[in-house]
């Protein structure tokens, strides 16, 4: 009698089908060995929210996302490319939070940040949030080690420059503090999607006073996206030197993205965001990325997840295309 293992015991997790000619995207996620340099994309789980003004479980995002990479397929038949051949993506892994002190996880995340693009100058960093409070610190990490100024575009129903006052660093907080530091400056920040009944008078006022640029959830209805993604990076141009994109997925409206903390009616369509991702990703300046406010907790069938993993499959398609 033999003691190994019976052909058909299969070891615990592997999926429970495999179709040889249908390659899926978790195989292009390598997992990084800390050795190798990192010379392209990498994945790097950011699982915080404990900042988050409202109840969130986005600290599980990370895990969802590998998980749902095995749900799709590497092929765009758009354009007839397998991203087997044009990515280059690996697992750099997840940064490790304390447990209760929240400015302790902020600070070994701008450090973890920093530490990894000054030996892996080319890494351009793809973070799966976690709340949008880590922009403030994965923002910061950057600008410590990019020769040049950073530009962000954000997507986001919200203009996340809250005050500090009232509630400490929070996830409606990243781009006040990242102005009141120093680490990006008004006119270097677009955000794309902001609507109604999300924002108040005050920071509105706030974004235009500190020449931050502003397209609204109208100017996206009306101009169309393309346009606004023309006109953010015409905006952006000759002014900085890297562009780093914060994707709020509560830019999407409640249909597409039932598993935000804060939904609600009147966003974008996830066809639109995919959209501008993919127009974004040809731009060179694009030195990282970051995805955050999901909370798959309460999402519907991993819906909002899926939409993360369409952003990061759309985001390397683009990038592969302009080689
Ligand atoms: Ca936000």
């Amino acid at each position: 009698m033999s003691r190994g293992r019976p052909p058909y015991l299969q070891t615990a997790g592997n999926p429970p089908f495999i179709d040889r000619h249908y390659p899926k995207a978790a195989e292009l996620l390598r997992s990084w060995d800390g050795e190798e340099e990192l010379t392209g994309t990498a994945l790097i789980g950011v699982p915080i929210s404990k900042p988050s003004i409202s109840h969130s479980g986005a600290s599980f995002t990370p895990g969802v996302v590998r998980k749902l990479l095995q749900s799709y397929s590497t092929y765009a038949v758009e354009d007839e490319v397998d991203l087997r051949e044009s990515a280059n993506l690996m697992d750099a892994g997840d940064i490790y939070m304390h447990a209760t002190d929240i400015k302790e996880s902020y600070r070994r995340m701008e450090e973890t940040v920093a530490s990894l693009l000054a030996g892996n100058k080319e890494c351009v960093p793809l973070f799966i949030g976690g709340d949008h409070s880590i922009t403030f610190s994965t923002l910061s990490g950057m600008s410590q080690m990019k020769q040049g100024k950073i530009g962000v575009i954000q997507f986001d129903a919200h203009h996340d420059l809250r005050n500090t006052d009232d509630g400490g660093p929070t996830n409606g907080t990243p781009f006040r503090r990242l102005l009141e530091a120093g680490v990006l400056q008004g006119d270097h920040l677009v955000q794309i999607g902001i609507r109604n009944y999300s924002n108040s008078s005050y920071y509105h006022q706030y974004a235009k006073e500190n020449g931050v640029k502003v397209f609204t959830m109208g100017d996206v209805k009306n101009r169309g996206i393309a346009e606004v993604i023309r006109e953010s990076v015409d905006h952006l141009r000759g002014k900085v030197e890297h562009l780093y994109l914060s994707i709020d997925i509560d830019v999407l409206d409640q249909a597409f993205a039932p598993g935000c903390p804060a939904i609600g009616p009147g966003g974008m369509t996830s066809d639109q965001l995919l959209e501008a991702i993919y127009l974004l990703g040809k731009e060179d300046k694009v030195c990282g990325l970051d995805i955050v406010e999901i909370d798959p907790t309460i999402d519907f069938r991993d819906m909002t997840s899926r939409v993360a993993v369409h952003c990061l499959l759309e985001f390397l398609r683009s990038r592969g295309s302009k080689r």
